[in-house]
């Protein structure tokens, strides 16, 4: 009787499985099917790029149709969809005419790299998994440290981007002083006004949201002024605070100014600080001739850089550099039961013990492809040509009677037009002029209390032609104003 049941519960099984391959295969295309599907999207995506140089930088429109339901759609109706409601609306960050907050990147050996790792889907989080993912994650750290002369010893990891990096330095940093309980609100932060918010956000995060914040006051290029810090540290000690960390940014956000790393690593180490840089939006200048600026980078305890944003990479992979590894290994390195088989001779082989992520993207591939084939000279000229093309910006807008900010140490800078009357006012409905045209975006902020309109150039796209572009709106933007008063 059992083994009747048994037998039955078999076959019933068999055939429901049966049942359910016919549906479930449906998530495994053909061959012939996913020729199609990679020629459609190929199609597609290069029909993006070819129309990239001449396609609006910003439009206001919202998105529509984008919800999930129940029914099929077509590959073609979808990239349509796509093209419409995803690609173009807000701002393009692929084109060149992004030259607002900090422009991103897309380059297409990159995009290649995602979906080979998005095929072949290795497990990048620990060696024993993929000692290949892991050494390619590990080779394109060992390049990082060589860029900024950190040690081979020192720990890496490729992150989502620079908050995340934030957050693991800035942990590292909370451990190795043991900045917890009662000492938090002793504890104190030395940064700039210009400080990216992505520092006060991880200190938060971290449980050091009662910390005492020093802002440092700024010399007239909107870098850290070092005989306040020294003077500021002083002061704390005298009170019977406890110093920790200073934060230096190589490569303001609304500036581009680079602070003396130099003589901040020298006060950190007088008086024993995490010394932590955030080179997010700057730190690959230093490929550049303007090298000399970062000098002191190598002194840093922690430091972060964004391979999305200064090397052109899509979205989605920031690095951190941690001199000390207890400090890293202390709070992301973890274990359990299920993890036994994954074990390594050096537990920083395995990226997972580096960083809150365990399972993740392969994201090392999209640095190291491009990496390794075009060589790193291109991406050096990329960025000098940023260099070149600021300057460039600066003085077209200078023939046009626009005031300027001080001459920027990397590629950020900001203008404003010194209208007669009303001129905060003025500016503003310039900025919104310039949004309402759309042909190259550009965005604002509020520097030394002043609105003023940003330019930001760091997209590999952005050429001499984008700039003559930018140049032709502003003013086009400007005669608008002028007219209408
Ligand atoms: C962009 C930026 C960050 C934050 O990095 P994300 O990659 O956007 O998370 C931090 N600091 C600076 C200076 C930045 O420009």
């Amino acid at each position: 009787m059992s083994l009747r049941n048994e037998k039955e519960s078999v076959v019933e099984l068999k055939e429901r499985l049966c049942e359910l391959d016919i549906l479930s295969s449906q998530l495994e295309p053909t061959a012939s099917s996913r020729l199609e599907l990679a020629q459609v999207v190929f199609q597609s995506a290069d029909k993006f790029i070819e129309a990239i140089k001449t396609s609006p930088g910003y439009s206001d429109k919202l998105p529509h149709g984008l919800a999930i339901d129940d029914k099929k759609s077509s590959i073609g109706a979808l990239l349509a969809l796509y093209r419409t409601e995803v690609s173009q609306t807000g701002i393009n960050c692929a084109s060149g005419t992004h030259l607002g907050y900090i422009p991103g990147g897309g380059l297409f050996v990159s995009a290649l790299a995602d979906f080979l790792a998005a095929v072949t889907n290795p497990f990048a989080g620990n060696f024993y998994a993929s000692p290949g993912a892991a050494t390619v994650e590990l080779e394109v750290l060992s390049w990082l440290k060589s860029v900024f002369s950190f040690p081979e010893s020192s720990v890496g990891n490729l992150t989502s981007g620079g908050s995340i990096s934030t957050l693991i330095a800035l942990t590292a940093a909370r451990d190795h002083h043991g900045v917890k309980n009662e000492r938090v609100t002793k504890a104190v932060v030395y940064l700039s006004e210009q400080v990216h918010h992505s520092t006060q956000k991880a200190l938060r995060i971290i449980g050091l949201g009662d910390v005492v914040m020093r802002k440092v006051a700024l010399d007239e290029h909107h870098r850290m002024q070092v005989s306040a810090l020294k003077a500021s540290i002083e002061a704390d000690l005298a009170q019977g605070l406890q110093p920790f960390l200073i934060v230096a940014t190589s490569g303001t956000t609304d500036t581009g100014a680079v602070d003396p790393l130099a003589e901040i690593a020298a006060i950190a180490k007088l008086h024993k600080l995490w010394f932590h840089v955030d080179a997010a939006y700057g730190g690959f200048f230093i490929l550049t001739s303007r090298k000399e600026l970062f000098r002191g980078i190598e002194e840093a305890d922690s430091l972060v850089c964004d391979p999305h944003k200064g090397l052109f990479i899509p979205y989605g992979l920031g690095a951190v550099l941690v001199k000390n590894k207890e400090a890293v290994l202390h709070s992301n390195n973890y274990t359990a039961s299920y993890m036994q088989d994954a074990v390594v001779e050096e537990l920083v082989q395995n990226p997972a013990n580096v960083s809150p992520e365990l399972s993740k993207h392969f994201r090392g591939l999209r640095l190291w492809l491009p990496l390794r084939f075009h060589g790193i000279e291109p991406f050096r000229a990329c960025l000098e040509e940023k260099l070149v093309l600021t300057k460039y910006f600066r003085l077209r807008l200078k023939e046009l009677g626009f005031k300027l900010g001080p001459e920027p140490d990397l590629s950020v800078s900001y203008f404003w037009y010194p209208f007669e009357a009303d001129e905060e006012a003025k500016n503003r409905q310039l900025m919104d002029e310039i949004h309402a045209d759309g042909d190259v975006f550009l965005s604002s902020s509020i520097v030394a209390g002043r609105f003023v309109i940003r330019m930001a150039i760091l997209s590999f796209r952005t050429k001499m032609s984008t700039i003559d572009r930018a140049v032709a709106m502003i003013e086009r933007c400007l005669r608008q104003i002028e007219e209408a008063f």
